[in-house]
């Protein structure tokens, strides 16, 4: 599990990715840990936290 500011730092990118991708940024609840906030929706609906530890995991 990473820490809240840096689910933080990690949001802001995944904000920035998608703005310069052209992709409509998804706020909401989490598929993962039901949280809600900023996700990646390329997949699943993750949250920054649940993407990152998904991408640690699958690695
Ligand atoms: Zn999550």
């Amino acid at each position: 599990m990473i820490d809240k500011e840096s689910a933080r730092a990690v949001a802001g990118w995944l904000r920035l990715a998608d703005r310069i991708a052209g992709r409509t940024p998804v706020e909401g609840r989490c598929d993962c840990c039901g949280g809600t906030g900023y996700l990646n929706a390329d997949k699943q609906r993750l949250c920054a936290a649940c993407y990152l530890d998904g991408e640690t995991a699958a690695s």
